[in-house]
């Protein structure tokens, strides 16, 4: 096994790879890597959790099934930083956009918004993710734009 973080690179969902993953093939790269998944009762709020010292990704039980992928990516994404436990809003944030990017293809995101219009639960509905993910998107959106301006 090599180090962590080059065994790991490849779960970060910056890299295109992460389109069409299933959640067992990720749980599975992350065995590979000495990490392991388990579900559990979490605090109000709290969908996921990674704890470095225990190599451990913790999800919440009963999740809706929609919410369990883009979850295991965003623990994914402290994976990969080798954080441990919840950090910043700035840091959160940016894990979010990832997985959005991972997620949501440019096409089917511009059919949604022209479909349902600028509503986050209606696109998220027809991408099938969670709001959160849809509000990742546009951030990334919204920076790609001032980036161009
Ligand atoms: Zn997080």
């Amino acid at each position: 096994m090599e180090t962590l973080e080059s065994d790991l690179s490849e779960l970060t969902p910056t890299i295109d790879i992460m389109n069409g993953i299933s959640e067992d093939e990720v749980i599975e790269r992350l065995a590979q890597s000495g990490i392991r998944v388990e579900y559990a009762e979490l605090p109000r709020g709290m969908w996921g959790f990674y704890s470095l010292e225990w190599r451990l990704v913790t999800l919440r039980v009963g999740m809706p099934h929609m919410y369990r992928l883009p979850t295991l990516l965003h623990e994914c994404g402290h994976v990969a930083r080798m954080d441990n436990g919840h950090q910043c809003s700035k840091v959160e944030k940016a894990i979010d956009e990832d997985v959005a990017l991972a997620l949501i293809n440019p096409a089917d995101f511009k059919w949604a918004e022209t479909h349902v219009g600028y509503h986050t639960g209606g696109i998220a509905h027809e991408l099938e993710v969670p709001k959160w993910v849809v509000r990742a998107y546009r951030r990334v959106l919204l920076k790609q734009m001032q980036g161009a301006a």
